[in-house]
């Protein structure tokens, strides 16, 4: 009903729509009907008595300026909507020229990753988490590489986007968990092992039931697992987040919030979500040397952390100065390069910490 009855409207995908407007005057009319059709698809929806809210993302290519081949120009329509995505809620984006060679680059790294995945490229690094009182290794954290064929051995900085964005990261993660549980299996010393999971990973349908999958296949006691996650994984659907949280809690597994000190809801997210440890991130723990504003942060969430009844770790303590300074403030554990760096599970027995 919001377009001509001359123009084309076909459904391209689960949740996606194409429109082919014709006989437009100018390139302006183009988001001028964007905008009117977006507008009217978020209009509420009674479903079941209830109101339901959609957001709608467009991208528009236009013919001749952008292409003047019909494959390229739903291409680059496509190009700009998976932009509008990108950028957030509700967004109308034009194609631009420069868009298309990202999203080249993005699916040449994607199928990349699924190559990765058949050739099992990827290895799991594993670094110390100290008790700051005794020294004692209490755990491990698990973190990701990519042993690329060309590129060398890669940081999640590198594809950790593109495994989000694509998906891929669910099958990633369960590599990681895999090797993860066999590597405290192998310790006979009850160490713990930690597993960062992504934002879109610990909202996913599965997580419960994947972390179950792993603990059972390789024998591990749920309370030597525990997974780290972002309070960027309890921001949207919080109660997704919940569920998630519940069944994991509920398996055994601890959950500990990583990055603590970076977000922007941090007190209101530790009342909701239940959670058995925070890890300070680690630019604040170092600047807790340097500054007394730093360390007056650290002190306090420390507090904070005892106040809950949760374990506080000190992140990214690269000498002695940052670690003394972490124990001063009240901080229980801590990792970092002083105290060992992310090994191979292979090189991580010899490794003896400071
Ligand atoms: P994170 O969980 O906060 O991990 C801490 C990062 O700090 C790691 O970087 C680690 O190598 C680095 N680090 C450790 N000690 C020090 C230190 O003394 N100084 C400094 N400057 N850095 C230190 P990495 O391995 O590159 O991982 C980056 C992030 O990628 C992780 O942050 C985590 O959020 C994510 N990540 C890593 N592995 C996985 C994984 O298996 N799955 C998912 N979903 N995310 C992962
Ligand atoms: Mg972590
Ligand atoms: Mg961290």
């Amino acid at each position: 009903a919001a377009v001509r009855a001359s123009d084309l409207v076909a459904r391209s995908g689960t949740d996606e729509f194409a429109v082919l407007l014709g006989h437009l005057r100018s390139a302006h009319d183009v988001a001028r009907v964007a905008r009117k059709l977006a507008q009217a698809l978020t209009e509420p929806y009674l479903v079941d008595g209830q109101e339901v809210s959609l957001t709608v993302s467009v991208g528009t290519a236009l013919f001749p300026e952008d292409s003047t081949c019909a494959v390229a120009l739903f291409d680059y329509a496509g190009t700009a909507l998976a932009q509008a995505k990108g950028r957030g809620r509700g967004g109308v984006l034009a194609f631009e020229p420069g868009m298309s060679a990202t999203a080249r680059q993005r699916l040449q790294t994607e199928a990349a990753l699924r190559r990765a995945i058949e050739r099992r490229e990827f290895v799991i690094h594993f670094q110390p988490r100290v008790e700051l009182a005794t020294g004692r290794v209490l755990g491990a954290e698990a973190l990701l590489r990519w042993q690329h064929p060309e590129r060398g051995l890669l940081d999640p900085a590198d594809f950790m986007a593109v495994a989000e964005a694509s998906g891929l990261i669910a099958p990633i993660g369960e590599i990681v968990l895999a090797q993860a549980c066999a590597f405290a299996m192998q310790r006979e010393d009850g160490t713990t092992v930690s597993v960062n999971l992504s934002p879109r990973e610990f909202r996913g349908r599965g997580m419960v039931a994947a972390v179950q999958a792993a603990l059972t296949a390789s024998g591990l006691p749920a309370r030597r697992l525990a997974v780290e996650v972002t309070e960027a994984s309890f921001h949207g659907d919080l109660d997704a987040a919940e569920r998630t949280l519940t069944g994991l809690r509920d398996l055994g597994v601890r959950v500990v919030l990583d990055d603590f000190g970076t977000g922007h809801s941090s007190l209101a997210c530790l009342r909701r979500f239940p959670v058995d440890a925070i890890k300070i991130e680690g630019a604040i723990v170092r600047a807790a040397t340097e500054n007394a504003a730093d360390a007056h942060l650290v002190r306090a969430i420390a507090q904070l952390g005892h106040g809950f009844g949760l374990a506080v770790i000190a992140e990214g303590v690269e000498t002695e100065a940052q670690r003394r300074q972490a124990q001063v403030c009240g901080c229980d554990e801590a990792q970092g390069y002083l105290l060992g760096r992310p090994l191979p599970a292979e090189a991580w027995a010899e490794q003896s910490p400071a």
